[in-house]
């Protein structure tokens, strides 16, 4: 890899060696040498959703369509970090929408997911984030979006057992409205 150097100016390599001291570690020892350098690489890349507008991330994939039965992408596998601990959470996340003379190029619709994944995030708000930037950007009948996820912060702690699900929905305009939309959309992305 050649990115071998954290960027100019970054705060992150100092006060990563300053955590490591304060750990009880040897910044100095052979191993954890280039360990702050790496973390700050880690993080950047990790929070690179910061000053990301979803209007970008979709610009120039929006299309218009006379296409209105519901549109999904299931399974999207997301990684993000917790607000509160800074640890990971991860699982997969289901949209689906209703167009309305609008439609997105599909691979769009994963990177909006990570763009707000790749923020400090609660799982609420990441749910609520990806629902509310299609819904801004595309104007549809509806959205729904679902996220089933692990947190880490929660099972490495052993305040909950490994390999729990959290699920958070956020359902906007028919999703929300009919109960029959959002029963088809819950259904398409039931696991088999
Ligand atoms: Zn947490």
């Amino acid at each position: 890899m050649a990115k071998t150097q954290p960027r100019l100016g970054d705060q992150i390599p100092d006060l990563i060696e300053a955590l490591l001291a304060e750990l009880g570690e040897d910044p100095e020892r052979p191993g954890l040498k280039e360990t702050p350098a790496r973390v700050a690489r880690a993080l950047r890349q990790l929070t690179d959703g910061y000053g990301v507008q979803p209007e970008d991330v979709i610009a120039g994939a929006v299309f218009d369509q006379d296409y209105d039965e519901m549109v999904v992408v299931k399974d999207i596998p997301f990684y993000s970090l917790c607000e509160h601990h800074m640890l990971p959470f991860f699982g997969r996340c289901h949209v689906g929408y209703l167009p309305k003379g609008k439609v997105v190029g599909l691979s769009k619709i994963p990177r909006l997911v990570g763009v707000f994944a790749h923020r400090l995030q609660l799982q609420e708000r990441l749910t609520k984030d990806i629902a509310e930037a299609l819904n801004g950007t595309l104007l549809p009948g509806g959205v729904g979006v679902v996220v089933e996820a692990r947190h880490l912060c929660m099972e490495m702690r052993g305040v909950e057992k490994p390999g729990g699900q959290m699920i958070t929905s956020c359902m906007l305009g028919t999703f929300r409205k009919d109960p029959r939309t959002r029963a088809e959309f819950l259904n398409l992305v039931r696991h088999p």
